[in-house]
């Protein structure tokens, strides 16, 4: 029975929350910074300036995601993300991706293989089927009606740092702390910041102060066939919802799957956490459950509030973002750190 003492406890605390929440989301009027589009490593440079084309023509914080994070995947070069990203132990390249509009609408697809824009089927599960998720085959076989073309994802780098990671397939599934322990299996000058993660999650906030989001990923490098991370999960890898902000995520997607990382900040954010005290708290939960394994892996949260603020947090040091508005276009910031 839900008796009056709770209510009173209850409303008490909705009060406090709401008047905390004010305090950081009820900027005085003309003050919200739109349009606006954040994105995750240093490579999300490239990808919010393909966004912003999309935001200073007015167009969609949708559109502005999907092309942004598109950008990213066609680039061979990357090989965390769509075409040239690493493969799975058994060398075939799996993607994941989702999509999350203003109106909480959302699309994933799982472990698809062969198509180069695994967002761009995400937002067709979304617009054009009742469901959220497809995987593997039935992904694949959807992508093909919507007439994606099949394609071979594995570059010959990608290859070849698989052929090298062949020869002591040595399962560790724990994602680097940004340098450390890819070095060993993988080419040492990898363009960027890439070794054997990292995804593109991107938030926008358009002209007409509507959020959406984009994650995509070739997942965890060598991981076993079939393996879904944090990244097309709704929820986890991303979360939008545009009373409050929206969230991504980046690092070991099962720590963020298990703490439903991408909500949770959402929901910290609209108890009154700006994004920066969201995202610590996030990653403070996966600390605090284990923090032997946080010593060793790389979780990494970016947020947006309905204001246009942003901020960041991490496990490990080395995470960065890429922040594009009317006063700066190519800004990376570093995230701050636990460790
Ligand atoms: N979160 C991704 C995954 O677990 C990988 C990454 O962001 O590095 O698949």
């Amino acid at each position: 029975m839900f008796n009056r003492r709770k209510f009173i406890q209850a409303s008490a605390f909705s009060t406090g929350a709401m008047a905390l929440g004010q305090k950081y989301l009820n900027l005085p009027s003309g003050t919200v910074n739109k349009p606006i589009v954040i994105s995750t490593w240093d490579f999300g440079v490239a990808a919010n300036e393909a966004a912003w084309k999309v935001l200073t023509k007015n167009g969609s914080a949708l559109d502005a995601v999907e092309q942004g994070v598109s950008i990213i995947e066609a680039q061979g070069t990357n090989q965390s993300v769509g075409y040239g990203g690493l493969p799975d132990r058994d060398g075939v390249v799996t993607l994941d991706a989702c999509i999350m509009d203003e109106k909480g609408n959302c699309g994933a697809v799982l472990a698809l293989e062969k198509i180069m824009h695994p967002i761009s089927v995400a937002r067709r599960v979304m617009e054009k089927t009742p469901h959220v998720m497809l995987a593997g085959d039935g992904a694949l076989q959807f992508a093909l009606s919507e007439g994606f073309k099949p394609m071979n994802l594995l570059t010959p780098s990608s290859e070849k740092a698989w052929k090298e990671w062949l020869k002591q397939a040595k399962y560790q599934p724990s994602i680097n702390i940004e340098n450390k322990l890819y070095e060993k299996v993988a080419p040492k000058k990898l363009p960027g910041n890439q070794y054997n993660h990292d995804t593109i999650g991107m938030l926008a906030l358009d002209e007409k102060g509507n959020l959406s989001g984009a994650c995509t990923t070739s997942g965890m490098a060598f991981k076993l066939h079939g393996r879904v991370g944090d990244s097309p999960i709704i929820g986890a890898g991303l979360y939008i919802d545009n009373e409050i902000g929206g969230a991504t995520s980046t690092g070991v997607g099962e720590e963020v799957i298990r703490n439903v990382g991408s909500f949770l900040v959402v929901e910290l954010m609209r108890q009154g956490y700006t994004p920066e005290q969201a995202c610590k708290e996030a990653v403070m939960r996966i600390i605090k459950k284990k923090p032997e394994t946080a010593k060793n892996i790389q979780v990494g949260f970016l947020a947006i509030n309905k204001n246009g603020e942003y901020g960041a947090f991490a496990i490990q040091q080395g995470f960065t973002f890429a922040v594009c508005d009317k006063n700066k276009q190519d800004l990376v910031l570093k995230g701050k750190s636990y460790y």
